[in-house]
């Protein structure tokens, strides 16, 4: 082994983030569950429709709490990418016709913010802004949350008591944004990781309600089965 790979190896990660899977950053399976066809769906709690291109699986579970806290910044691009598809296809499904776009990521407490230097979902979407330049995509990071229990294990109802009025603005917020992003032709899109029953992204869009601002979707990594409908099908 020469001492450039051994040098390599010290920093590659040698495990698969989704799978475990020994000497590969992501494996072939694991990252063919990022490149689903988006779908959306109704959720259960809110009026805004959420597309995804995963279903929630372990495997996509255990990237994103990997990427978040065990510093697997190597999944990024992957990540962002297959969120950028999802973005993509939520402006499809709003009718958006080409004007900038607000992305507004959901928010981690102050102290995983503390913890991981930033909001996980703003840092993915920031990348996938990035990587799809000509969508004009403004990464809006201003919604806060007083208590981040997690959701997982959580029944529907438990998961809507758990987030309800948890979420508030950034206090300098509502004066340096707008109510309308870019005029009439732009569209805000809420960003998460996961979505089950909708229950965040709904909390998010009464904040922003509060503002004026009215998220046309919800763009997530993975859709749960938490009671949900899946409504239009994309073909893209
Ligand atoms: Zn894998």
């Amino acid at each position: 082994m020469g001492l450039l790979t051994e040098f390599g190896e010290l920093f590659l990660p040698r495990r698969c983030a989704g799978c475990g899977r020994e000497d590969v950053s992501l494996c072939t399976a694991c990252l063919k569950l990022l490149g689903g066809i988006p779908r959306a769906m109704e959720p259960r709690y809110g009026q805004i429709p959420v597309v995804g291109v995963s279903e929630y699986s372990s495997q996509v579970s255990h990237m994103v709490v990997n990427f978040k806290d065990n510093g697997r910044r190597d999944i990024l691009d992957p990540l962002a990418l297959a969120l950028a598809r999802s973005i993509t296809a939520a402006l499809e499904l709003a009718h958006h016709s080409g004007g900038p776009v607000r992305l507004f990521p959901a928010p981690s407490s102050a102290q995983a913010r503390r913890r991981r230097g930033g909001s996980h979902t703003a840092v993915l979407a920031r990348r996938a802004a990035e990587l799809v330049p000509e969508l004009s995509l403004e990464v809006v990071d201003v919604l806060l949350t007083r208590r981040h229990h997690d959701q997982v294990g959580l029944g529907a109802h438990a998961r809507q008591r758990n987030v309800a009025r948890s979420q508030y603005l950034e206090p300098r917020a509502s004066d340096s944004i707008s109510p309308a992003g870019g005029g009439e032709s732009g569209a805000d899109i809420l960003v998460d990781d996961f979505s089950t029953t909708g229950a965040t992204l709904a909390e998010s869009a009464r904040v922003l309600a509060s503002v004026q601002i009215r998220p046309a979707a919800g763009a997530v990594l993975g859709l749960g089965r938490g009671g949900t409908r899946f409504v239009s099908p994309f073909t893209v």
